[in-house]
Formats: C-alpha cells, structure tokens, sequence
C-alpha cells in the first residue's frame, strides 16, 4: 500500500528522506478521478524512479468562477487502489487549506505568451492556477522527475517553458495521450456525459484524424486545416466548438504553414462537459508524422 501524506511538510520529509538514500523522485500531479491517462503516468514514473509520489489535488487555483469545482469527480478510495496497482509509493492527498493556508495565495506564477491562446483565452487565469499549484509541488517534492500527460499539451508545453524560466531543479516529462478504444481521449470529465453524449464523442478524435489525413495527403495551410476539422465537427449538433486550431507545438503560437512540430487542438462542447484533445505533428517537407496517442483500436 502507498503511504498516504496529507501535509506539505511530510511530503516534502519523504521525498528528502528517499534523495538521501540515493533514490530518485518521481512526481505525477493529477486532480484525482483516476483513470488509464493517469495511471501511464504512474508506469512511466515507476519504470524511471525510485520512489514514486502521486499528488491528488483538485486545484481550485485553476477553476473559473462559472466552472465545475464544485461536481469535480471524486473517489479518493479509488484512486489509492489505482495508485497501490500501480506501485506507487506515496499518495500526496492535502486538503485545499493545507495548501493554500491563505486563499487566495497573493503570489501565483504566470507564464506569459503561451497561455493567451487555446484554453487561456477561454478559461482566462486557468494556467496561472496551474503554474501556481505545480510550481508549489515542485517546491516541495524539490529535485525529481514530473510526469505530465499529452493529453494537455498546451498545459505541458506551459510547464516546460515555466520549469525552464525558473531553473527549477524538474525534469518535465511529456507521456502519450491515452485513448478510450474507440478513440476518446480519456478524461476524468468523461464522466458527465450522458449515454448519448458518450456515443457521439468519439466524433471528436474523428475530426482530428480527418485533420491528419488531409496533412498526410498535402495539406500544409493552418488555416484550411482547422477549416476541415471545424466542418467535421459541426456536423454533430450534439458539438459546439471552442476552437479548432493549429499552432506551434512548443511555443503555442500561430502559424501559417505546417512545419516542424506542431499541434493540431480543439476544445468541445458535448452538451455542457467541455472536452479537449490534440493530435501532434511533426512535419518535413513531404514527411509527416502524426502522434495520435494510444490505446484506441485503428
Ligand atoms: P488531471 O487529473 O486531469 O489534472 O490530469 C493529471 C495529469 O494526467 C495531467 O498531466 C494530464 O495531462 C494527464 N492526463 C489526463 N488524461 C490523460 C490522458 N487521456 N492521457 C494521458 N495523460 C492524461
């Protein structure tokens, strides 16, 4: 069984006490409501470190006032079943005052730049909540490995930018985006669709592959690829889309043609549950190789 720690100075005590033994950290930040995504983390954590810490933490730094904190899925039972299957270590478990023993806290991180667009311009402060709560866990787990999913990849190219502005002593690993087989990106939120909204949603990684096989037959404007996607989605009415769009993979910023890495990514409406997901391209000249994530059927 993983030792459950609900304070920052034990966490902290245990992940010094495993570097002084010469062991090395590893870190997998989630909010809990754990599923497959989460639980790749956790491998991937395991097969690369010594001692291994799940953090479990819904962040109310990073929710809108409109938003859902209040329905976030919760099963804390669950996901130290999840967590001991996985091997893990330890289960970092606090409550919100034990992090934010003054909310809300008068200092937060913002990353500039890269959170202006895709889920910055909707959910407007959503990434200095982010960056806040992951540079607090990077504090006090200090030097480690942190696994971040693909799933997120504006959330982890925002972690990696801010991990290296700060000369914090992380390695930030990007792991793959895991899918439901039929092609869902797994998601904690997947949870609020109804049986019907759960059937139309795969639609969604659909219009992504639609996306990918126009690039892979030659398709090399941004904008006409988003417009292709944009169609496929719409014609769901269950759907309504936030954004559909291509840029810089690394830097989040617009582009014109395709080129290098980049990242195609949408954010959904289905019903009211807002879902994301992404498909990473590198492309090169006439090579294209598309990062659809794992676990579906193709
Ligand atoms: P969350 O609990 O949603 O905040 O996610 C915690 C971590 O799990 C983040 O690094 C996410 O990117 C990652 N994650 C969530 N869903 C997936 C997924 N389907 N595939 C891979 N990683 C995921």
């Amino acid at each position: 069984m993983p030792v459950i720690i609900t304070t920052v100075a034990a966490l902290r005590a245990a992940c010094s006490a495993a570097r002084s033994e010469g062991r090395s950290v590893g870190l997998v930040p989630t909010m809990g409501y754990l599923h497959d995504g989460h639980r790749s983390l956790m491998r991937a954590a395991r097969a690369e470190c010594d001692f291994v810490v799940t953090t479990i933490f819904v962040n109310p730094l990073q929710f809108g006032p409109t938003e859902d904190l209040d329905r976030y899925p919760r099963d804390l039972e669950g996901d130290i079943a999840a967590c001991r299957d996985e091997g893990v270590d330890a289960v970092f478990a606090p409550t919100v005052l034990e992090l934010y023993p003054q909310y809300p806290p008068a200092t937060t991180v913002h990353v500039a730049g890269l959170t202006d667009a895709l889920c910055g311009s909707s959910r407007p402060g959503h990434f200095d909540g982010v960056t806040t709560i992951v540079a607090k866990l990077f504090s006090i787990a200090g030097p480690c490995r942190a696994y971040f999913g693909r799933k997120d990849a504006q959330q982890l190219a925002v972690i990696t930018r801010m991990a290296a502005d700060l000369d914090l002593a992380v390695d930030v690993i990007g792991c793959p985006l895991v899918r439901e087989h039929d092609g869902l990106a797994r998601s904690s939120r997947n949870a609020y669709l109804d049986p019907h909204q759960r059937e139309v949603a795969p639609a969604i990684f659909a219009a992504l592959r639609a996306g990918v096989d126009a690039v892979r037959a030659g398709a090399r404007s941004a904008r006409a690829l988003e417009a292709i996607v944009t169609e496929r989605l719409a014609a769901h009415p269950e759907l309504r889309v936030e954004y559909a769009e291509v840029r810089d993979a690394a830097t989040i910023a617009p582009i014109e043609r395709l080129e290098g890495q980049v990242l195609l990514a949408v954010a959904v409406f289905c019903g009211s549950t807002r879902l994301i997901d992404n498909v990473a391209l590198r492309v090169s000249g006439e090579s294209v190789d598309a990062d659809l994530g794992i676990g579906w059927n193709s």
